[in-house]
Formats: structure tokens, sequence, C-alpha cells
């Protein structure tokens, strides 16, 4: 026989680039009873969950769903189906996740062109303008909205707007601002979006919220090769989560993900946009004026709500700062990506976490470990 110990992680306050804490109520909704994935009842869980996913993106297209997956499987799923071995794409690089955008799109074939600024700035209309005028003949801009690796915000107004008028298709990676920051997939323009849930949805990790526009699906259907990927390809998935033609198996959906995202997506609507849009950015103002008082400086130009990007000290250990938080404190904040390791502190102020206690705590045991 063999004694297992039983389970017993800490309650941490995760601070970080994510996950966030989640909140009982969601993992309270994850212990429900397993359903079959073709039984009525979750048939009904689900289609409430991805009209729920359409309030939070601020959109009417019909497909849109959360994939079997993290944030990754998200971008991979935007990438795979709406590129084709051949197609000219640009990708807008300020950070790790525009340049993983750029690493997907060489996978699934394309010919990508960059447009890159240094980390922690963003693009301007004009820089877009530009590089769009650059490459005519490409077929989909990608762009992060919010750059978890810098804590940069890009603007994406206006975005759309010249995208389609020179023909292509824009996709954006919204990880780390869908529930946190107004992301409004209609009135921008946005043909191919992605997100993950444990993030500003503070539920576990484990699906990405993905929508597509109308062109986004006309693009797919005039697909001359198959998408490489079976598990995410959308020509059979969509029968799945929209109904069309039928509900058919494909893969086994994570029952009991979904009623986490449901209840998650339930507390967002509950508290209401605007007004966790404002909690997210009253809560980065409290931090931001806490952290500078500390003497601690922002790196990006336009700082995200969500997540906060500072510069470590000259002559600090930014690892043995974060191990005493975490083990003195029980607060997990993240360190530097990319160019910023071993530079830069990222806390995130996701969802639930965005309050006045989790801004307080850390403050004060930041405070603690910097003596
Ligand atoms: C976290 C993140 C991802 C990746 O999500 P995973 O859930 O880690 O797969 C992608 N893009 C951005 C901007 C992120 O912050």
């Amino acid at each position: 026989m063999t004694i297992v110990e039983p389970l017993n992680p800490r309650e941490r306050l995760l601070m970080g680039p994510g996950p966030s804490t989640v909140p009982q109520r969601i993992l309270r909704a994850m212990g429900a009873s397993t359903l079959g994935h073709l039984d009525p009842q979750y048939i009904g869980y689900m289609d409430e969950t991805c009209q729920m996913l359409r309030d939070v993106f601020q959109t009417d297209n019909a497909l849109t769903f959360p994939v079997s997956g993290t944030g990754m499987a998200g971008m991979e799923t935007i990438i795979v189906n709406l590129v084709e071995p051949g197609d000219e794409v640009i990708v807008c690089i300020n950070g790790v996740f525009g340049g993983r955008m750029k690493d997907n799109m060489e996978r699934a074939g394309a010919t990508v062109h960059t447009l890159e600024v240094p980390w922690g700035e963003t693009f301007s209309q004009q820089a877009i303008a530009d590089v769009i005028a650059r490459h005519p003949a490409a077929k989909l801009l990608g762009i992060v909205h919010a750059e978890t690796s810098t804590g940069a915000l890009q603007d994406l107004s206006g975005i759309g707007a010249m995208v389609h008028e020179a023909g292509m298709l824009l996709a954006v990676d919204t990880v780390t601002s869908l529930g946190g920051h107004e992301v409004k997939v209609d009135d921008w323009g946005i043909d191919a979006i992605y997100s993950g849930t444990q993030k500003c949805l503070s539920c576990p990790p484990g699906l990405s919220p993905v929508s597509f526009s109308a062109r986004a699906i006309e693009k797919m259907e005039a697909r001359q090769t198959k998408v490489q990927s079976w598990y995410l390809d959308v020509s059979m998935l969509k029968n799945y989560y929209t109904g069309g033609g039928g509900r058919a198996y494909h893969h086994t959906a994570p029952i009991n993900m979904v009623y986490a995202l449901r209840e998650a997506l339930a507390i967002v609507l509950e508290e209401g946009l605007e007004a966790r849009f404002a909690r997210h950015r009253e809560m980065h103002l409290l931090l931001r004026e806490g952290l500078e008082n500390l003497g601690l400086k922002y790196i990006p130009t336009e700082s995200l709500c969500t997540l906060n990007c500072v510069s470590v000290p000259e002559g600090i250990d930014e690892a043995a700062i974060r191990s005493r938080l975490l083990d003195e404190y029980d607060i997990e904040i993240g360190g530097g990506l990319g160019v910023f390791a071993g530079k830069a502190w990222r806390i995130g102020l996701m969802g639930h976490n965005a309050n006045r206690r989790s801004v307080g705590t850390l403050l004060a045991a930041l405070k603690d470990c910097l003596g």
C-alpha cells in the first residue's frame, strides 16, 4: 500500500503575471458533478458560457468559445486556422508575446514581416499605417493588447479600420486584458481574438476564450489546405460549440473547467464591465503611488492596470526579494521576462486581486523586504 500525503497547497496571494488568486466561489463551481460532454444539461451550461464570453468580449460573433488549453492554445488556434502556408502576415513585437506570435506564424508557414519597437513602448497609429503600406500583400496583422512581459497597454482604436482598408484581418492577444481592461471586439474591428482564464478572469488556467468575426470565417472557409492541427481545427470544433451541423463529438470538453469559467464570467457580469475596469484602474493608481513612494519606477510608457512592471533598483537581488515575499508573506510576484530577466518585477492586479487589501498587503511586505 502506498500512502500519499494529502494535497495541501498554501493559500498564496497570487500577484504575479498569472495565475491570479481564484475565489472560492469558482473553485466550488469546479467541484460540481461532472456531466457528459453531450449531456443536454451540460450543453446548456456551455451555451451560457459562450454567451457570457460574447458579453465580455463585447461582440455578437457567433463563433465565440473557450478553446481547451491555456492562452497559448488560443494563440495557436487563431494562427493555425487563419494562416495558410505562403501567406504574408505582419506581427507587431514589443515583448515576449509578440515574439511568440511570430514564431507561431512561421511554424504555420507564413512569411512574417515584423514591426518592432523597444520593449516597454507601444505602437503609434502612424507606425502601423506605415507597416501596412510597406506590405500590402499581407493577409493579417497580429498585435498584443496587453504585453505581459513589459506591462505595456496598446491602444487598439483605429487599427481595425486601417487593417480592413488594406484587406487584412486583425488578430489580437488579450490574455492579460480581458476582464481587467476594456476589450471591444466589434467596435474595434477585431477579427480574431484570444484570451486566457487565469489572468483577469481569476479562474484556474485551462481554457482560452476565442472569437472570430465573419471576415475571419470567410478566410477560414476559403482555405486551400487543411488546418495542420487536428485538435485546434475550428472547422470541426465549431459544430460542437455553436451547434451548427449538430453537437458532434470532436474531443471531450474539459467539463469542470467550463463550470469554472461560467462562474468567473458570472462574477464579471454581476460586477458590470465598466465598474470592473474602473476598479482595476483605481487599484492600479493606488499601487502605483505606493510603489513610486518606495522609489520604484514603472518601465512601460503606457502601463497596464492589470500588470505593473517596475525596474529593480541597482544592487538589489530581485530573486531573493521574490523568495522572501513567497516564503515569509505567501505573496507571489513575477520576475522579469526576456530582456527584463533579472531587471524587473511584474506585479499583477488581476480580477479578484485588484482590491485594497491585496495592494496594501503587498506594499507593506515589499517595504519590509526592501528595508
Ligand atoms: C499569459 C499570456 C499568454 C499565454 O498564456 P498561457 O495561459 O500561459 O498559455 C499569452 N499572451 C499573453 C499576453 C499572456 O500574458
